[in-house]
């Protein structure tokens, strides 16, 4: 895979994180990256760790949250902070670097949920 660090869009998830009060999600352990030749219908996707890393080995959990340069460049700026919502709502509130699938017995995940969270976001700026 060919990417490279994206400080740009770790600095918009600092902002997100903050703003929409994901208070369990530790943005230090966040990084992201862009990717050029992804072969994915993904505008982005997160990457997490098996939480064994954490119990058994002892490691932070981390996440990496990957945008598809070209497929992420094409969206609107409304649909790119609602992409990026999204990759953030799969982190679940144990930190514990698993992911969260898209549906699940107490929770889901999806675009119209991530427009909430979008809408809510520019009423409290
Ligand atoms: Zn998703």
């Amino acid at each position: 895979m060919k990417y490279k660090l994206a400080p740009e869009i770790r600095r918009q998830i600092r902002t997100l994180i903050k703003e929409l009060k994901f208070t369990h999600i530790k943005p230090n352990q966040i990084h992201c990256i862009r990717s050029f030749d992804a072969k994915t219908r993904a505008y982005a996707r997160i990457w997490g760790m098996s939480r064994l890393f954490n119990e058994v080995a002892g490691l932070k959990p981390n996440y990496i949250i990957e945008v598809i340069n070209q497929r992420f460049e094409k969206l609107t700026p409304r649909e790119k902070i609602k992409t990026l919502i999204h990759e953030l709502m799969h982190i679940p509130k144990t930190f514990s670097g698993a992911l969260l699938s898209h549906r699940g017995p107490h929770h889901e995940i999806n675009d119209s949920i991530a427009s909430v969270f979008y809408s809510h976001k520019l009423l409290s700026v």
